[in-house]
C-alpha cells in the first residue's frame, strides 16, 4: 500500500470513528495479482485511532482464496520430507495451503486421523479440540492410542499431539492443543482464530455453534460424520453411511442440510443426551457408534472435500454435500438447500452481533477434572519411584563406609 492511500485510510479511520463511534476495516485489492490487505484502524489509549494489520484476507467461495501478510504469516519452507506432497500440486499451492491455521475439533477416531494426516502433509498451523480422556473402549477405533493411554486416563490431546509431532513434516510446526469444548466461551475464542475449522464431533450443541460461526464470523467449516445402522435385534449391520460438507455462505447449514436437529440441541445442553435414564425412557439410540474399519472412509471424505476446497483440482472447488451409502457403495450429491428464514444464514458476516449459544460445559469440566487427578497421580507415582530411588542410593552409601576394611 503506498504512502498518499495510507494517509487517505488513516483520515478515513478518524472520521468514521467520530462519526459512528466504530472502527474501521480498511481493504485494498491488487489488480495485478488479485491479492487482498487490510487494516484495522482504531484508537488505542489516546484519542487517535492506529492501524493493526491483519494476517491475511480469507475469500470464501466454493474454494477458500486467502492473501497473506508475509510479515506477520511468513512463508513455509518445504522441506525434504515434503517432497512428494509439493509435486501432486506444485510449489506455489502447497506453500499457500500449509501457511493455512486449521483447527480440527475433536480427537476421536475421524479427528484424530484427520489431524495427523494434516501434520504428516507439513501443515505447519494445525490446532486440535477436546476435553475428552482416553478410555479401553475408545481402543478399538483410536489408532495410535495405547493400553497405557487408557489406564493412566491421558486426555486424547496428548494422544494427538504426541501423534502429530511423531508424524509433522513442517520444518517448524506450531501446532496448539486446548483442553476446552467449542461450546464454552473460551473454545469458542479459539475456533474464531482460525482460518478454517474441521468438525469432528458428532454433539449437536458443539455442531450448531461451529455451524454458526461459518456464516456470522466467515469462518468455513468442514461438517462431517459416519453413523452406523444396526438391526433392531442388535444382530447384524443394514447399512453406514458418511456424510461430509462445507459449511460456507452459499451452501446449506448444517440444520437446512438435515444434520442437526434443533430440538437436540436443547437436550445437549442440559446433558440429557449423557443421561441413559432420558436415552431410555426417550426411546433414542445412543448413536455415534463407528468402527475403526469405516471412520478411515468418514476421515477420507472430510479431507477430499477439505482438498477441494483449498487446492480446487481441476480448477473445481469444493462439490457440495456428499453422502455415501455402504451397502449399495453409492455416492450421493444431496440437493438439500437454504430454508426460507435460516437464522444461521441469515446472521451472515453477524460477527459479535450473533446469538450467543456458547456456556458452561458440564462434561467439559468434569473430564478436566479426572484428567487433573490421574494427573496428580502419575506424579505421585514418579515422586514415589524417586523417593524408592534416592532411599537405595543412600542405603547403598551407607553400607559402603561401614563395610569392614
Ligand atoms: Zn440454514
Amino acid at each position: 500500500m503506498s504512502g498518499p492511500d495510507f494517509d487517505a485510510e488513516h483520515s478515513f479511520a478518524n472520521l468514521v470513528r467520530e462519526l459512528t463511534g466504530f472502527p474501521l476495516v480498511g481493504m485494498t485489492y491488487s489488480g495485478g495479482d488479485g491479492s487482498w490487505s487490510a487494516r484495522h484502524w482504531d484508537r488505542g489509549t489516546g484519542l487517535e485511532v492506529s492501524a493493526t494489520h491483519c494476517e491475511n484476507v480469507r475469500v470464501i467461495g466454493d474454494r477458500l482464496q486467502i492473501s497473506w501478510n508475509d510479515e506477520l504469516r511468513p512463508a513455509e519452507r518445504a522441506t525434504v520430507s515434503q517432497r512428494r506432497s509439493v509435486s501432486c500440486w506444485g510449489a506455489q499451492v502447497h506453500g499457500d495451503l500449509v501457511r493455512r491455521k486449521v483447527l480440527v475439533v475433536g480427537a476421536g477416531s475421524v479427528g484424530l486421523d484427520v489431524a495427523v494426516r494434516l501434520a504428516a502433509t507439513g501443515m505447519a498451523h494445525v490446532s486440535v479440540m477436546d476435553f475428552d480422556i482416553v478410555e479401553f473402549g475408545n481402543l478399538d477405533r483410536l489408532i495410535g492410542a495405547t493400553r497405557r493411554d487408557a489406564l493412566t486416563r491421558r486426555s486424547k490431546i496428548e494422544v494427538a499431539e504426541r501423534l502429530m509431532r511423531s508424524a509433522a513434516t513442517a520444518a517448524e510446526p506450531e501446532f496448539a492443543f486446548y483442553d476446552l469444548s467449542v461450546c464454552e466461551q473460551g473454545g469458542l475464542a479459539v475456533a474464531l482464530d482460525h482460518d478454517l475449522v474441521i468438525c469432528c464431533v458428532d454433539r449437536p450443541w458443539a455442531r450448531v455453534i461451529l455451524n454458526q460461526i461459518a456464516y456470522a464470523d466467515l469462518v468455513p467449516v468442514i461438517d462431517g460424520g459416519i453413523s452406523v445402522d444396526v438391526f433392531d435385534d442388535g444382530n447384524g449391520m443394514r447399512n453406514a453411511t458418511w456424510r461430509s460438507h462445507v459449511l460456507r455462505p452459499g451452501r446449506p447449514c448444517l440444520v437446512c442440510n438435515r444434520q442437526v436437529n434443533v430440538s437436540d440441541v436443547s437436550l445437549d445442553i442440559q446433558g440429557l443426551l449423557d443421561d441413559p435414564t432420558y436415552i431410555a425412557g426417550a426411546g433414542r439410540e445412543r448413536g455415534g457408534e463407528n468402527v475403526a474399519l469405516l471412520s478411515v472412509s468418514a476421515t477420507a471424505s472430510l479431507l477430499a472435500q477439505f482438498v477441494s476446497f483449498n487446492v480446487a483440482p481441476g480448477g473445481i472447488g469444493e462439490p457440495g454435500p456428499l453422502q455415501y451409502l455402504l451397502c449399495t457403495h453409492t455416492l450421493e450429491h444431496l440437493g438439500h438447500t437454504t430454508r426460507d428464514g435460516c437464522q444461521y444464514e441469515n446472521a451472515e458476516a453477524a460477527g459479535d452481533r450473533r446469538q450467543d449459544l456458547s456456556g458452561e460445559h458440564p462434561a467439559a469440566r468434569a473430564q478436566r477434572a479426572i484428567r487433573a487427578c490421574a494427573t496428580e497421580s502419575r506424579i505421585d507415582r514418579w515422586l514415589s519411584r524417586l523417593a524408592e530411588v534416592t532411599h537405595r542410593l543412600v542405603e547403598d552409601r551407607t553400607a559402603r563406609r561401614n563395610r569392614p576394611d
